[in-house]
């Protein structure tokens, strides 16, 4: 009697002991049914050596940092391109992780930088990926790439990052050279990402899909991006020194759960305070300058006014003399407004704060709930005064 369940109980025995999956690292489980990385590109070459031999390996490239974008001119050829279009191709099809993406679209990019004909490369580039659009725009003319990774990009998705380039100052928009579609498959250690980019200075961003995981909330989808962008502008060098000093003494002096986080994620690590940071100042500026001025009016603390002065710094441009920096908005449908907003010293309570100029603030959105019976422009000027009494 019952031999099948006996059966069905040793081999489930069986299974689970002898199962590879507990001892393999974790982004195996997901590649073992299609061939490694270095086999694609082996089947590429067809046992031509391969140009790039410099590259760092697959988990070096997870931690290291620095020299992403200088690897590749003696060893990458432009005549190589289409192979390495072919590599990208197949990983695509296969659902890669995102690492190897970030590899091999590097190594496009610095082959393209690298090459005599830039324009021609990247009309190579544009035809093997199968560029169209507005995406084949952005990256003839500024050399950003917006693909598919594992999953399809959608239009949306790709015109809610075009819209998130589109608002920041050229410098910062050119420090971002790829955004890779993605779902919780593409990344390493764990799946729950809503995003994620790398310790170097690749300027690759992976984000993951907008209907699945942000629930198609367009808002929270380019906060993602621009969370990811901060952690680009650190890594290539953007945010500067300085900048990075004080945004390490915000940090040792930050409390948690008393305000002086913008974000309970803010709360991890000193980057990824800066990330929420600065991506909710570029979500809605004005929302987190009445937000850190009613803590600092309270008696709490003027951290978080001081991570707005951070922010506005990081924005901060000169024209004709005078500093100004940029102020942004974001609806629940996606789409950002900037404006570019005068820097003044204010002086409260003995101490000097360079904040965007609250008289030249106008707003017509709706206040935050916490907030919302007077407009955020009115209660920044009024908190502002009452600062500015003693
Ligand atoms: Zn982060």
């Amino acid at each position: 009697m019952n031999r099948k369940i006996i059966l069905t109980f040793t081999l489930s025995l069986f299974i689970l002991v002898f199962s590879p999956l507990s001892s393999l690292p974790p982004y195996r489980l997901l590649s073992q049914d299609f061939p490694s990385l270095k086999d694609v590109e082996d089947e590429v070459f067809h046992g031509k050596e391969m140009k790039i031999r410099e590259r760092k390996s697959r988990e070096d490239s997870v931690s290291k940092r620095g020299d992403y974008r200088s690897i590749t001119p003696e060893h990458g050829d432009v005549n190589d391109l289409d192979s390495y279009c072919d590599i990208y191709l197949t990983m695509k099809k296969h659902g890669y992780k995102g690492v190897d993406f970030k590899m091999v679209l590097n190594d496009i990019m610095n082959i393209v930088e690298a090459s005599e004909d830039i324009d021609g490369s990247k009309s190579t580039v544009s035809i093997k990926l199968n560029l169209s659009g507005q995406n084949r725009n952005l990256w003839m003319e500024k050399g950003i790439l917006i693909v598919s990774g594992n999953k399809q990009m959608t239009p949306d998705e790709s015109e809610l990052i075009r819209r998130s380039l589109d608002v920041f100052p050229s410098e910062i928009s050119s420090s971002v050279r790829a955004v890779i579609s993605m779902d919780e498959k593409g990344y390493d250690p764990k799946g729950e990402q809503s995003g994620w980019t790398w310790e170097d200075d690749s300027g690759i961003i992976c984000i993951n899909d907008l209907d699945k995981y942000h629930n198609k909330n367009k808002e929270s989808y380019i906060n993602t991006f621009m969370h990811e962008t901060a952690h680009v502008l650190e890594h290539t060098g953007f945010i500067n020194k300085q900048q990075l000093a004080k945004r390490d003494r915000l940090w040792d002096a930050s409390e948690k759960g008393t305000g002086d986080f913008i974000s309970s994620y803010a709360e991890t690590s000193r980057k990824e305070d800066l990330a929420e940071t600065f991506a909710r100042y570029t979500s809605d500026t004005i929302d987190f300058y009445a937000r850190a001025l009613m803590q600092f009016n309270e008696g709490k603390s003027d951290i978080l006014l001081k991570k707005l002065e951070l922010i506005s710094d990081i924005y901060k441009y000169t024209r004709e003399g005078k500093e100004y920096t940029y102020i942004y908005d974001t609806t629940h449908d996606g789409k950002i407004t900037k404006k570019e907003i005068p820097l003044k010293t204010y002086k409260i309570q003995s101490k000097e704060y360079v904040l965007p100029d609250a008289s030249s603030i106008t707003y017509t959105g709706q206040a935050p709930v916490f907030m919302r019976r007077l407009p955020k422009e009115v209660i920044i000027n009024k908190e502002l005064e009452i600062l500015q009494k003693d």
